[in-house]
């Protein structure tokens, strides 16, 4: 019992050093703040925002957008490569 209560404060006090090392900020999702931004496989500047330089789609834990935009995001982003507007893999 004593070892645990030991270990359990040890590790209280990493975590805290951590959060004092990287704050926590909080992700907002760019669609839900600004409603008049649409989702679009035309849009080809804003679907590019969120893929990576080699052309892989950025993770919503990456790019801070909640679970209904990030569908649409990846739905547009697939369509948009069929088009060949977006690339599937850049060399
Ligand atoms: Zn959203």
């Amino acid at each position: 019992m004593r070892i645990k209560t030991k270990t359990k404060t040890k590790l209280g006090i990493k975590a805290k050093k951590k959060d004092a090392l990287l704050p926590m900020r909080k992700k907002i999702c760019r669609f839900c703040a600004d409603k008049k931004r649409v989702i679009n496989y035309k849009e080809v500047k804003t679907l590019e925002s969120f893929i990576r330089e080699r052309g892989k789609m950025l993770p919503s834990r990456v790019s801070g957008n909640c679970a209904k935009h990030q569908r649409k995001i990846t739905e547009a982003i697939k369509q948009a490569r069929f088009l060949s507007l977006l690339p599937y893999a850049r060399l």
